[in-house]
């Protein structure tokens, strides 16, 4: 018997699930991906778009490539999810499935906070962060604003990184005596879950730039005509230049199927991604899964890959009998730029009890080339381009 693996989603999570998957399993069962995109491309790169340092054509690894290692593509907007049957609908047409891997993302609702959209961009889409290099090139100084629009948002590192790879961009460029560079955050203070100490040290390492920091402003309202933000505590602050992190919810497909949970994300076992439904897993940015601190694991990257290592061993391991079962512990690592070239490196054990324990390196030249080494190795395992890095490590 032959049997059919479908992944929602090519992204971080997918795309390793996917390749494992495919590699694990004998030619006669099919692995099949569907994606509303032709690429993927790698957050972490956003923030070298930004600052001029990334092009916005070389940041992206093409789907075409899972076709050349046998994975079947189907490009097109999953419309709906059908978890007791494994059925999805793309297109008009139906894909079923023996396995179902869901690993669909955030959805980005900028739209979802008045004035917003009009009032600043949004960093986080290859489109925005590529809006915001062409905006800081022509920004001659002024109030320059980060912010984040709600409390929960993947890679919890990123807005601070951009805060301080934009000052570092206002130094390079002769335009920092000229400028006041605020962060307001709808959180409490920067990466809460890694604990106090890491979020003591990236607050120190962000304020310590000139950087003024307002945690806990959760922004109503944007007034693009005026420039001023109106937050839920009645202060109101003015910019010059705006760019934001959006409000993300679980992407419209997985909201209006049975896989939705009560956190307003796909709740699985937290060791094996499976969901309430037989043979259905999700994993990464569109699973929640809480913790023991009462907060859940931050969506990132690095929790979509090793979560996808863990869905794709189990599953081959049901399909062929083979192998060992696979358990995810909780483990993720991130980087976080601090501008001067270099990086902070975090890692740790997520599923600690009762605090996760994590350990954050400080900034050095070589986690700022690891990073880039890890960026090439991504793009490579898809090429699309990567020929042409400003810094190279
Ligand atoms: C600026 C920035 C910096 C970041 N830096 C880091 C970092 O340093 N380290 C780190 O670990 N993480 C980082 N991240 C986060 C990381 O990119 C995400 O957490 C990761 O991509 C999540 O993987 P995923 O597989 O869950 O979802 P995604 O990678 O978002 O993939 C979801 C896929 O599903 C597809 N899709 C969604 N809905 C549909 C539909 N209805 N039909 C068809 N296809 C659909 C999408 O097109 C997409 O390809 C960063 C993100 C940003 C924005």
């Amino acid at each position: 018997m032959s049997a059919n693996v479908l992944v929602l989603g090519g992204g971080f999570g997918g795309w390793v699930a996917a390749n494992e998957i495919r590699n694990g399993l004998p030619e006669k069962h099919r692995v099949m991906v569907v994606d509303r995109s032709d690429s993927s491309c790698l957050g972490l790169s956003l923030l070298w778009l930004m600052t001029g340092d990334r092009k916005a054509d070389r940041i992206s690894r093409s789907f075409s490539s899972l076709e050349r290692k046998g994975i079947f593509f189907v490009h097109g907007d999953i419309d709906r999810i059908d978890p007791q049957r494994r059925e999805v609908i793309v297109g008009g047409k139906i894909f079923s499935g023996d396995y179902l891997v869901v690993a669909l993302g955030a959805e980005l609702a900028p739209e979802t906070i008045p004035g917003l959209q009009e009032a600043g961009h949004n960093f986080y889409t290859l489109s925005g962060a590529d809006a915001l290099r062409r905006a800081m090139a022509n920004f001659s100084g002024g109030r320059l604003v980060i912010m984040t629009t709600a409390p929960g948002y993947k890679c919890p590192a990123a807005p601070y990184e951009a805060a301080m790879l934009l000052e570092d961009y206002c130094r390079s460029h002769n335009l920092r005596d000229k400028t006041r560079i605020e962060l307001y955050a709808a959180e409490p203070g920067p990466m809460a879950v890694a604990g106090p100490a890491v979020s003591r040290a990236v607050r120190q390492m962000v304020e310590s730039k000139g950087i003024v920091y307002h945690p806990e402003h959760q922004v109503v309202e944007a007034d693009p005509a005026a420039r001023r933000l109106r937050f839920s505590n009645g202060v109101e602050a003015g910019y010059d230049l705006l760019c934001y992190v959006p409000p993300h919810r679980a992407p419209r497909a997985v909201r209006e199927s049975p896989l939705i949970g009560e956190s307003g994300w796909i709740e699985v076992d937290r060791h094996t991604l499976a969901t309430r439904f037989e043979r259905v897993y999700a994993l990464g940015d569109v699973v929640s899964i809480p913790l023991k601190l009462g907060k859940p694991l931050p969506k990132a990257g690095t929790f979509a890959e090793n979560e996808a290592h863990v869905v794709a061993r189990n599953v081959i391991r049901d399909i062929t009998g083979k192998g060992e079962a696979a358990a995810y512990d909780g483990r993720g690592e991130c980087y976080v730029e601090t501008g001067d070239g270099q990086t902070a490196y975090g890692e740790g054990k997520f599923y600690g009890d009762p605090v996760p324990e994590v350990t954050l390196h400080p900034p050095s030249p070589e986690w700022h080339d690891a990073k880039i080494r890890y960026e090439r190795e991504w793009l490579e395992a898809g090429i699309r381009s990567n020929d042409d890095f400003r810094r190279t490590a």
